[in-house]
């Protein structure tokens, strides 16, 4: 099963809930209901490019109404599938579940190559496919609500808001339909870089748990532990930055065309500006070139950190990765058959549903924000400047540390809507973490975090089914 071809993504995460399941005492009725996707939506629909006409392939899939709006991405690449989009739109119920973002799971995707368009033709397609979305019921603040994912971005959300609104003229609530919007569109400060910097909270949760730590023969603490980022997109780059700031060190970053390392640490923006320049991560001035980017994965470090697409890691390669801890932040870059390896191996693997939890915790405070039409935090000034330098002096001298740029924002002015944004997907994180690591610890049988998670979020779905009990 390791091979490209045959690989079936949903079947992977069917096998992990199987797997999970056994660990749980629910009606095997409501564990089927809960594993298959409610509604799937496949269309095709015509485009102009040019003087062509074009037939664009998309989906849009609802995996659980248990809560209902359904919410998760929407994905624009050649790979994408139906396959693929049914098991993102899984993955994204059971992720709501353990962060408790009360949302059913969906996933929509655009089989195309974004970059072979211009901007006015990826507006009209994207234009096209929410009208589609819209004719069918497949979007509404009420009943599904995409974000970003791979290949779109704050742009793409826009165009579908305006399309929305266009065709919801007077709709009270029609910011919240979609969600990873610019800010003066009603999104919200932070969102952009939540995936990453959840990704972050959550590794540093695990490297601050000593037993676990311990049991991998590492110390306490991500301080100066090296890491390997698979993907410099949205997801990575911020990952990389936050564990940069933490204290890590990322000794090698990859990307399509190749990976650069550096045992000295590697500053993810400087990385970015040089491919920007040049259009390849090679030969970035004081960093070893590795032509092959999947050799990426192999390299000797602490924490490897996946965040670019799924079925990366598998049976072949798994057994070569020399990493300890290998955080999830894609969605499904293992196989079940490199869980296997890494569990035998005694590697801990984070999960993805919960570890990438970071992108819709914080679309949950954006579309509480437009549902409740307000604005979070406060700008003005509190204290006169005496005041602050005063407590500035008393807060350096408790703590003994310098209190940075962004501390001194927030003492000055009150929490700012990222401040806000920042803490609640911190304690969000944190908490998922210890949840999980409890359930696994209570039941050692349990054979790895990934299967602890499942047995987290089922218990949350089948909770929620047999609450509301079955219509008619
Ligand atoms: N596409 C992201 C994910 O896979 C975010 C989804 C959302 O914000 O709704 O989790």
């Amino acid at each position: 099963m390791s091979g490209h071809q045959e690989y079936s993504f949903f079947g992977a995460v069917e096998q992990s809930f199987d797997k999970a399941a056994r660990f749980t005492n629910w009606d095997p009725g409501i564990l089927e209901q809960i594993k298959q996707c409610n509604s799937v939506y496949r269309m095709h629909f015509p485009v102009k490019i040019g003087d062509k006409i074009e037939v664009i392939k998309a989906y849009r899939v609802q995996h659980s109404h248990h809560k209902t709006p359904c919410k998760g991405g929407i994905r624009f690449a050649t790979t994408v599938n139906l396959d693929e989009v049914m098991a993102l739109a899984a993955l994204m119920t059971y992720k709501c579940a353990i962060v408790n973002v009360p949302f059913g799971g969906a996933k929509g995707g655009i089989t195309i190559d974004p970059k072979k368009y211009t901007p006015y033709e990826l507006e009209k397609i994207t234009r096209r496919y929410t009208h589609e979305l819209i004719k069918k019921n497949f979007i509404g603040p009420g009943t599904d609500v995409p974000a970003p994912d791979y290949g779109t971005g704050e742009r793409e959300m826009a165009w579908i808001l305006d399309t929305y609104l266009s065709m919801n003229p007077g709709e009270v609530d029609a910011l919240g339909c979609v969600t990873g919007k610019p800010v003066a569109q009603g999104g919200v400060r932070g969102r952009r870089e939540a995936t990453g910097l959840g990704v972050f909270f959550g590794i540093r949760e695990v490297c601050n748990m000593d037993d676990i730590m311990k049991k991998l023969g590492l110390s306490t603490g991500i301080e100066g532990k090296t890491v390997v980022v698979q993907g410099l997109g949205n997801v990575g780059y911020h990952a990389a930055k936050y564990f940069r700031e933490g204290g890590a060190k990322v000794i090698a970053i990859s990307e399509f065309e190749g990976a650069i390392t550096n045992p000295d640490g590697l500053n993810e923006e400087e990385v970015f500006q040089h491919r920007k320049k040049t259009g390849s991560i090679l030969n970035f001035p004081g960093a070893t070139n590795i032509t092959n980017s999947s050799d990426a994965l192999e390299l000797d470090c602490e924490i490897l950190i996946p965040a670019a697409l799924e079925n990366v890691i598998n049976g072949d390669n798994a057994p070569r990765v020399k990493a300890k801890i290998i955080g999830e932040a894609a969605n499904g870059p293992l196989t079940p058959e490199a869980d296997e390896v890494f569990a035998s191996k005694g590697v801990l693997v984070v999960p993805d549903m919960y570890l990438n939890a970071g992108g819709v915790t914080v679309s949950y405070f954006e579309w509480l924000k437009n549902l409740s039409h307000v604005r979070y935090g406060r700008l003005e000034k509190r204290f006169t400047e005496n005041q602050n330098k005063n407590i500035l002096n008393q807060i350096e001298g408790l703590t003994g540390k310098k209190v940075n740029d962004r501390e001194k924002t927030m003492i000055e002015h009150g929490p700012d809507e990222v401040d806000l944004v920042y803490s609640g997907l911190e304690e969000t994180m944190i908490s998922a973490t210890r949840e999980i690591m409890e359930i696994w610890q209570k039941n050692p049988s349990i054979p790895d975090m990934r299967t602890a998670a499942y047995v987290v979020a089922i218990n949350k779905v089948a909770t929620s089914y047999a609450e509301l009990g079955i219509f008619p």
